[in-house]
């Protein structure tokens, strides 16, 4: 019934794209082991100043012939690292303001035979975990379309009960994402870093959260009733009155909670809610619960986890062809076999104000959250920085290639070299 319920509220939204909500599959379980607070003698935490950080990799899952099955291909729903790259700087911005940071590692395109690609219950899932999920990574799998549970709707996202891994439909990551979408990755990510959902439990007596905010009254169970985060107020899956300024909290008087209680200043746009038409947000008390968890179940984590450094690295770096030629040998069949010096392409991850002071040339002496700064002139070690990270310390990429040629095949005719499009500048 909950799952006609959400299509209903869905195809609402589509039809008068008045309110973007998303549908999320996950629900009504806990994500992994933990309990908070930690049971004693366990690890606990202070603050969230300690930065955490987690490899991510992407997967589009598509059928033995390359393409999305069961629905037409719509015109952007193909394979789009821009889309890709749009979730990476989505995620680094939503999680970095509490010290939580990801590393892009890449991503890689799937020809699985399920039937129309679409995913209808957790063993099929399981089975492309198991075959392709990155043991290093939170995985973020693109498929046709996805069933939390057999026989029920489809859903716009799911994360893998205890897993670090997680389905969209596909359409999620494209070149124009929007927000709300962007925010369902945020939503899903918060899943696997063990939050609940915001509104948990409402409309069940196990599970229900109180309104009340004053921990003296004697119904107060925020800390251990809902999504157990004492700063995310009592709320529906799908709370009413969205105002213009939906920063200003909402009194929700056309719902009632399982207790009967209509709902109190709720802030509009938590990531884990449903409704993220603005205000995209975790509050504190979700951080302190994601940091808590992470330290709590640190064999489960850390797998997946690296170094505040790794962030200052590109995340691809290939070898292209430099402007000075190192020798010609005429092939005599309208080509010539050209060496011109290496040099290192490298690409930074979106999300973060960079430095690169060490630039020349076209390279960027820095880039800010919405680009992907590629530094290719260097051809020995250069310097980063990162603003979020630290407004005055540096890292070196290291770059060792000065010495090295890249040769390939060029339009050669009576001693002149014909431009290719591999070429940064032409030789005369
Ligand atoms: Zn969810």
């Amino acid at each position: 019934m909950k799952q006609v319920y959400l299509y209903l509220l869905l195809l609402f939204s589509i039809t008068f794209n008045a309110q973007e909500t998303i549908s999320c599959g996950t629900d009504d379980f806990e994500i992994n082991l933990n309990a908070f607070p930690p049971p004693p003698g366990e690890l606990t935490l202070v603050d969230n100043d300690t930065p955490m950080v987690f490899n991510i990799f992407f997967h589009y899952v598509k059928n033995s012939d390359g393409q999305f099955t069961g629905l037409p291909d719509l015109p952007g729903y193909g394979v789009s690292e821009i889309g890709i790259l749009n979730a990476v700087r989505s995620l680094n911005l939503s999680f970095n303001p509490h010290n939580i940071y990801f590393k892009y590692l890449g991503y890689q395109i799937i020809n699985d035979p399920t039937p129309n690609g679409s995913y209808t219950n957790l063993t099929q899932t399981q089975n492309l975990i198991d075959e392709y999920a990155h043991p290093n990574a939170f995985n973020y799998f693109v498929v046709n379309s996805i069933q939390s549970s057999p026989g029920g709707l489809p859903v716009s996202g799911f994360a893998m009960p205890n897993s670090p891994n997680m389905f969209f439909t596909k359409g999620i990551f494209t070149d124009n994402t929007s927000q709300t979408n962007l925010a369902l990755t945020a939503h899903e990510t918060g899943h696997v870093l063990n939050l609940r959902h915001a509104y948990f439990g409402f409309n069940n007596a196990q599970n229900c959260e109180r309104v009340t905010r004053d921990p003296l009254n004697p119904l107060y169970n925020a800390t251990t009733h809902g999504d157990l985060v004492a700063d995310t107020p009592a709320q529906p899956d799908y709370p009413c009155c969205v105002q213009t300024d939906c920063s200003i909290p909402i009194n929700d008087t056309t719902h009632t909670n399982y207790y009967g209680e209509t709902y109190e200043n709720i802030n509009i746009g938590n990531f884990m809610s449903y409704l993220l038409t603005c205000n995209r947000h975790f509050t504190n008390g979700q951080a302190q619960r994601m940091h808590q968890s992470v330290l709590n179940n640190w064999n489960y984590y850390s797998p997946c986890m690296n170094t505040v450094e790794s962030l200052y690295q590109p995340f691809e770096a290939i070898g292209i062809a430099g402007s000075t030629v190192v020798s010609i040998q005429n092939n005599n069949d309208g080509t010539a076999n050209v060496c011109r010096n290496l040099l290192m392409k490298h690409r930074f991850q979106p999300g973060f104000t960079y430095e690169f002071p060490d630039s020349f040339g076209e390279d960027p002496l820095a880039a800010n959250v919405n680009q992907v700064p590629v530094i290719k002139n260097n051809t020995f070690n250069f310097r980063v920085k990162i603003q979020q990270l630290s407004g005055i310390h540096y890292e070196t990429v290291l770059v060792n290639c000065s010495k090295m040629v890249i040769c390939q095949n060029e339009p050669y005719i009576k001693g002149m070299l014909i431009s290719t499009q591999t070429l940064l500048a032409l030789p005369i």
